[in-house]
């Protein structure tokens, strides 16, 4: 960040009075530029015993297959930009069962809100970024070629949950974490 998007003017990177973290700061019109993690939201849509997912045809990860998801829009609430984003990637239609994963990744000021979701139908297809949809059933999941550890943590938490049958938790994860 180097101009003010209140006044246009350059900004300083400085510890505010009364603050303990550096921000970028307008000495011309005093606004602070606060900035705050992005937070990812996405569905695990399940139908029967198998897992709706998407092929990317975007980077990074293109080719990888992931959960839809993507970031939160802002005055959208989490499970509305869930379904949303099913909707976009996965021409799917979904209704929120509850949340999964909370999963955070400091290194990149991500936090990610994965639900647990009903495919109501089967009539789904690829979006813009999805090269292709499958269900898959937990045997099939490739697991080698899923997109990002975030999805892995939900999947693995899921299909965990339904084997010892738990399905009421939500799983915190913090990174690093190894599956
Ligand atoms: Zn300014």
């Amino acid at each position: 960040m180097k101009y003010c998007s209140n006044c246009g003017k350059e900004i300083v990177k400085m510890i505010p009075e009364g603050d303990n973290i550096e921000r970028y700061v307008c000495l011309h019109c005093n606004t602070i530029h606060y900035q705050n993690p992005k937070i990812i939201v996405g569905t695990i849509p399940i139908y029967e015993d198998k897992i709706l997912l998407c092929k990317r045809a975007i980077e990074p990860q293109y080719g990888k297959w992931t959960i839809p998801a993507g970031f939160l829009e802002l005055g959208e609430r989490v499970e509305e930009g869930a379904i949303r984003e099913t909707k976009e990637e996965a021409n799917a239609n979904v209704e929120i069962i509850k949340l999964q994963t909370v999963y955070s990744i400091p290194k990149i000021s991500q936090v990610y809100l994965l639900f647990l979701a009903k495919l109501l139908d089967l009539d789904f297809s690829p979006g813009h970024e999805t090269l292709a949809t499958k269900l898959f059933s937990f045997e099939e999941i490739p697991w080698n070629e899923i997109a990002f550890t975030a999805v892995k943590f939900a999947l693995k938490t899921y299909i965990d949950d339904k084997k010892n049958n738990r399905l009421e938790m939500t799983h915190v994860g913090f990174y690093p974490q190894h599956i």
